[in-house]
């Protein structure tokens, strides 16, 4: 495979998804990359709060967790559920406490690599262009008015049916919350 550290990135998110738990020698085999390789992918991916690395291997973190970082944008605790991480091309990384402050500062810079986040319902890691999001629906567990991300369209739908809100991709969801003119304070 001839992927850029980034997608590989990606990649072993995903493949946690359905697994939970891989070994390190199993990620070089499935990669085509050396051990070296694989350390450095995890150990970006483990400073992003994105997998927890175990011995001889990596798994998805606890969604339920509070971290100790704060949202750059609200200041507020990121928690773990609602989690939204950005890694520049400096390979920095950003981290915002719910889809609300992460959209915001998604759309104030222009160095993003990727942006990816949990979806609300099973707290699986997705990227931000692939999700969903219900806006201002009843359900305001951080910031207001409340965005929060979803995996499927359908998962989006259902959840806006019983908690009120709309359905939204991305740039309907950069183009809403620009003209809310509302920062959490
Ligand atoms: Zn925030
Ligand atoms: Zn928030």
């Amino acid at each position: 495979m001839d992927n850029t550290p980034a997608e590989r990135r990606e990649q072993i998110v995903a493949w946690l998804r359905e697994d939970q738990l891989l070994r390190i020698d199993e990620l070089v085999q499935r990669l085509g990359v050396s051990t070296m390789t694989v350390h450095r992918d995890l150990t970006a991916l483990s400073e992003a709060g994105l997998v927890e690395k175990v011995h001889g291997g990596v798994r998805l973190p606890d969604p339920n967790l509070v971290t100790t970082e704060t949202c750059q944008m609200c200041q507020m605790p990121v928690k773990r559920r609602l989690h939204f991480v950005l890694t520049t091309r400096d390979n920095a990384v950003i981290r915002a406490c719910c889809p609300h402050c992460g959209l915001l500062l998604l759309h104030a810079r222009t160095d993003v690599k990727t942006a990816l986040l949990r979806d609300f319902i099973y707290g699986r890691i997705i990227n931000v262009h692939q999700a969903y999001y219900v806006v201002e629906s009843r359900i305001a567990v951080c910031c207001v008015p409340s965005v929060l991300a979803f995996a499927s369209q359908t998962d989006a739908a259902d959840f806006q049916q019983g908690f009120g809100g709309q359905v939204m991709q991305l740039t309907q969801a950069y183009a809403f919350l620009s003209h809310s003119h509302h920062i959490h304070s």
